[in-house]
């Protein structure tokens, strides 16, 4: 069994990304990286860095490259917490940001970037019904709720609408997907690192999509560098 990878995930707001990264992770035993999460959590402890990020996510508006580029950096390098790899999820959104990745993972590069296929107008009805822990994030909808309306299973936390969950800013957000993130897919193309996984059926089945292209990705790139990695087993 493989254990351990170092890997982006990529899709449209709405397509499962936070879900599917969370049981990856705990699948190889990596932290799942959300650059949203850790925006939301700064947002939440009101520091001013939070303050300034949520003007830009109210309005669905990306963050500046060289803000979320220190941001991702900072934390890939935190101690030992990455040694066995990270499921980065949120990052990078813009060719810059892919850019300034490859930079921050050269001594130990990617091992794939997944891309996470729904359509627009699938994402936009799940949005709309998505709720989220403002305490550790965990994800419901309206058609799976938390055993306890509206409290979290994992934490006990309030389980809420984002704020950014609107029709209006999730438009804008898919537009800007289409407009910033869409080349980020062509950049990761050209240099053989994309996987395209279906993200439509139940989170079991494209969980199990994921885990077996992931699998067979980390095999190939352990054996290309000729080292089976800190992480194999
Ligand atoms: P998410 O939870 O990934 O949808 O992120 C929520 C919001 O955080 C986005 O709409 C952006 O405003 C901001 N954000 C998260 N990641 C990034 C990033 N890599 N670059 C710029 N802004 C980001």
């Amino acid at each position: 069994m493989i254990s351990g990878v170092r890997m982006v995930m990529l899709g449209r707001q709405g397509a499962g990304k936070g879900t599917q990264c969370g049981r990856l992770a705990r699948h190889y035993v990596v932290p799942h990286i959300s650059t949203g999460d850790m925006l939301r959590l700064a947002v939440k402890e009101g520091t001013e860095f939070g303050l300034r990020a949520k003007a830009y996510m109210d309005a669905g508006d990306l963050l500046p490259d060289e803000v979320m580029v220190g941001v991702v950096d900072e934390r890939l390098n935190q101690g030992g917490t990455t040694r066995r790899g990270f499921v980065l999820d949120g990052f990078p959104r813009t060719v810059p940001q892919a850019e300034a990745l490859a930079e921050i993972t050269r001594a130990a590069p990617l091992d794939l970037v997944a891309d996470l296929q729904v359509a627009p107008e699938v994402v936009i009805e799940r949005i709309a019904s998505r709720r989220s822990c403002l305490d550790c994030g965990a994800i419901y909808s309206v058609a799976d709720p938390p055993k306890y309306p509206w409290h979290c299973d994992n934490c006990g936390g309030d389980v809420v609408q984002r704020d950014d969950d609107t029709e209006e800013a999730v438009r804008r957000r898919l537009d800007l997907y289409d407009r910033e993130t869409a080349p980020v897919i062509a950049w990761y193309a050209e240099r053989g690192l994309l996987v395209e996984v279906d993200g439509l059926g139940s989170t079991d089945e494209v969980a199990a999509r994921l885990v077996t292209v992931v699998d067979e990705r980390v095999a190939a790139a352990r054996a290309a560098s000729g080292a089976a990695g800190p992480g194999a087993t």
